[in-house]
C-alpha cells in the first residue's frame, strides 16, 4: 500500500482527513512512492493556533535550553546522516553522494542554531544623557512560516526552522509536495531530540494552503525558496499583509572565463558546477562566458562533458541522477528545441539519453551549446537542467556588463590568475555571492546565503547573522534611576510599607 505522509500538529504525527492527495513519485522511476495530502483548512488553523498557543511558553524558556535542543539535534541528525541521504535519494533521484551533502549542509546550519545566544545579544551605551543608558533586546516574533522547494529537501527546510525555534519563535513548515518525506523524518528527529510539542508543525499541499499561511494574521514572517514567478508571488501577498519576507527565487550564474586561468580546473569546475545534481541547483553554473582566448577550450569542455552520465541513486559512476519529473524534463527539452531553433550550436546533445533498466526515468544527458546570444530562450531563462550556455567577449569589462545586466544575482564565478582581475571582478559585479576560482560559492553558515536582485525578494538573507535579525525584531530600552530613591541608612525593621 502506498505511503500516507502525515501531518504533524500539536506535537502529534496525524493523518489529514483530507481527499485531495497529491503523489510522490521517485524520478528514477515514476513509481508512486507515498501520497501527500492537500491538509483542509481546518488542519490548517489547528496548526497556526497551536503555534501561537506554544509560542507564549517557547518564547519564556531560557536560551541556552533552546541552544541545548539544537545541540542534541545536530547530533542526531549526524547519527541519522546516511539514512537521511538515501530517503532523499528515493524522493529526488539524486546520488547519494549529493544526498549526503544536501544533508550536510542542512547539519552546518543547525550547528549555528546551537549557537544562538550569541547571536543575540544586545547592544548598550551608557549616558545617552547624564544618569541615561539605552540598550537594546532582541526578541522573537511570534509563528513563522516557511514554504521549501524540490530540490534541497534537508538543506532548506534547515535552514529555516531550526534558526527561527532557536530564537524564540515557532514555527510552520510547508515542505514541497514533491520531497515531502526527507522533510518528514527531519521532524520526527527533532522531536526525537526533544523538541516541546507544538514548537514545530507541518501541514502540506500547494498553492491554497500557501496562500492560507499568507493570510493569516498569526503567522508574522514568511520565508520562502522557490521559483522566480512564486517568489515574486509570495513577496508581493505577504507584503500586501504586512508580514516580514524573505523569498529566495531562480538563478541564471555565469562563470567568467580569463585566458590566463588554469584551463585543467576550468574544464573540471564547469563540468562539475553545470550538471552536478542534474543542474537542478540553484547556485549551478548555466552560463559560461569565455574571454578572448579562452573559447579555444570550449571543444575540451565538450569531450569532458561527454564522460559524465546520469544514474540511479547508488550507482557509483553516475555523475547525477534524473529530473524531478517528467514535466521538469520535458520543459528542459523543449528549451533545447529552442535552442537550436534560435541558431546556437549544440555542442553536445543529453536528449536522447537513456539508462540501462531504468526505461521510466526522468532522464537527460550533459548537453551544452556555443554560439550562444543573450536574446536567445535559453540565455534568458532559468533551465534548471544538465545544460550548459557557452557566450563568448573580448574583454573583462565585456563580461562584467553582460552579467550585470542578466536580471539575475544569485551566484557567480571568475577563473583567473590574475588577483587584479579578480579584485575589478568582486568588485563591480552585480551578484550577491561571487567565486574566485571556485565555482559554486556557497557560503557557510556563519555567513549568509546572499543572492541579489532578481534571485531574491527582501531585505535579510537566509542563516547566519541576518536570519537571526529575520526572526527578531529589536526592542531599545531607555532608563533614568533616581539617586534620591537609593535608601540613605539602614532600615531596622522588618515591616513593608
Ligand atoms: P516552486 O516555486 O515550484 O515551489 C516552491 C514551493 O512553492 C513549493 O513548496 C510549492 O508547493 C509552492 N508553490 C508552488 N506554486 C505555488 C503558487 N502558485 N503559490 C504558492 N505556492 C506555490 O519551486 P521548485 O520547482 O520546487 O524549486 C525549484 C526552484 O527553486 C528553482 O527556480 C530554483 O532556482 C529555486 N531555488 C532557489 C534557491 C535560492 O536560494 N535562490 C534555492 C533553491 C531553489
Amino acid at each position: 500500500m502506498t505511503k500516507s505522509v502525515s501531518l504533524f500538529i500539536g506535537g502529534e504525527f496525524c493523518q489529514s482527513e483530507t481527499k485531495d492527495w497529491i503523489e510522490v513519485t521517485n524520478p528514477a522511476t515514476n513509481e508512486v512512492i507515498a501520497k501527500v495530502p492537500h491538509a483542509t483548512t481546518t488542519e490548517m488553523e489547528q496548526a497556526i493556533v497551536n503555534a501561537e498557543e506554544t509560542f507564549h511558553e517557547w518564547k519564556n524558556v531560557a536560551i541556552s535550553e533552546r541552544a541545548r535542543l539544537m545541540l542534541r539535534y545536530q547530533h542526531l541528525l549526524k547519527e541519522h546522516h546516511d539514512e537521511l541521504a538515501e530517503i532523499l535519494s528515493q524522493e529526488t533521484g539524486k546520488t547519494i553522494v549529493d544526498a549526503k551533502g544536501d544533508v550536510w549542509r542542512g547539519i552546518e546550519v543547525v550547528e549555528q542554531a546551537g549557537n544562538i545566544a550569541s547571536n543575540m545579544m544586545g547592544e548598550t551605551v551608557e549616558n545617552v544623557a547624564t544618569d541615561i543608558d539605552t540598550y537594546s533586546l532582541i526578541q522573537p516574533l511570534g509563528v513563522c512560516c516557511g514554504i521549501t522547494p524540490f530540490n534541497f529537501p534537508a538543506m532548506i527546510p534547515l535552514w529555516m526552522f531550526p534558526l527561527a525555534i532557536a530564537a524564540g519563535n515557532t514555527f510552520v513548515l510547508k515542505p514541497s509536495e514533491q520531497v515531502p518525506l526527507t522533510a518528514m523524518r527531519l521532524v520526527e528527529l527533532f522531536e526525537q531530540a526533544g523538541a516541546p510539542r507544538g514548537v514545530l508543525q507541518v501541514v502540506h499541499g500547494g498553492k491554497e494552503q500557501v496562500d492560507f499561511l499568507l493570510a493569516n494574521p498569526v503567522i508574522k514572517a514568511v520565508s520562502f525558496v522557490g521559483s522566480v514567478p512564486v517568489a515574486k508571488y509570495i513577496y508581493q501577498t505577504s507584503t500586501s499583509y504586512n508580514k516580514r519576507v524573505q523569498a529566495f527565487a531562480g538563478a541564471k550564474n555565469h562563470m567568467v572565463v580569463m585566458p590566463d586561468a588554469n584551463k585543467a580546473q576550468v574544464v573540471n569546475s564547469l563540468v562539475g558546477a553545470s550538471v552536478g545534481a542534474a543542474g537542478q541547483r540553484c547556485m549551478a553554473i548555466s552560463v559560461a562566458v569565455f574571454v578572448g582566448d579562452s573559447k579555444e577550450w570550449i571543444g575540451d569542455l565538450a569531450t569532458e562533458l561527454a564522460k559524465v552520465r546520469p544514474g540511479v541513486w547508488n550507482d557509483e559512476k553516475a555523475g547525477y541522477g534524473p529530473l524531478i519529473s517528467k514535466e521538469a524534463r520535458s520543459r528542459v527539452v523543449r528549451l533545447i528545441d529552442e535552442g537550436k531553433a534560435q541558431g546556437a550550436k549544440c555542442e553536445l546533445d543529453g536528449t536522447q539519453c537513456v539508462v540501462d533498466g531504468y526505461p521510466n526515468g526522468n532522464w537527460l544527458g550533459p548537453t551544452l551549446f556555443s554560439g550562444v546570444t543573450t536574446d536567445m530562450s535559453i540565455y534568458e531563462q532559468e533551465i534548471f537542467g544538465p545544460v550548459l550556455v557557452c557566450l563568448e567577449v573580448e574583454t573583462l569589462e565585456d563580461a562584467i556588463k553582460l552579467i550585470n545586466e542578466n536580471p539575475y544575482g544569485n551566484g557567480t564565478s571568475i577563473f583567473t590568475a590574475n588577483g587584479a582581475a579578480a579584485r575589478k571582478y568582486q568588485h563591480e559585479i552585480q551578484v550577491g555571492q561571487v567565486g574566485i576560482n571556485v565555482p559554486i560559492p556557497v557560503p557557510l553558515p556563519f555567513f549568509s546565503f546572499t543572492g541579489w536582485r532578481g534571485s531574491f525578494y527582501g531585505d535579510l538573507h537566509a542563516y547566519g547573522k541576518q536570519a537571526v535579525r529575520f526572526y527578531t525584531e529589536t526592542k531599545t530600552v531607555t532608563t533614568r534611576w533616581f539617586e534620591d530613591d537609593i535608601p540613605t541608612g539602614p532600615n531596622m525593621t522588618i515591616q513593608l510599607k
